[in-house]
């Protein structure tokens, strides 16, 4: 079938039908996934590799969440270190009228 390699480990990666109808292929022991999401990649990813999605097996990428079901986890952003004296605290001091 294809002979696309792994980034990782360079075994050729097993290529599976989406639900859509596009390929993905995927490295099961180093979990990378690529999915072929544009039609003009599909047509690319056919002729170079001969998949025929009419052949392939359907199965869901592990890693790729159905679409508006994004994970609600929200980030705490990073404290930002305080200005302690130096150029900053000195521009800030003038600026408010010290
Ligand atoms: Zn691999």
């Amino acid at each position: 079938m294809t002979a696309t390699p792994c980034p990782c480990c360079g075994a050729a990666m097993t290529v599976k039908k989406q639900k859509n109808g596009r390929p993905w292929l995927g490295c099961s022991p180093c979990k990378v996934i690529t999915l072929v999401h544009g039609a003009d990649g599909v047509a690319k990813f056919k002729a170079r590799t001969g998949w025929k999605e009419e052949e392939a097996t359907t199965a869901t990428p592990p890693a790729a969440p159905a679409a508006g079901a994004a994970p609600k986890e929200k980030k705490e952003p990073e404290p930002k270190p305080a200005a302690t004296g130096g150029h900053a605290a000195r521009r800030a001091a003038r600026r408010a009228g010290a």
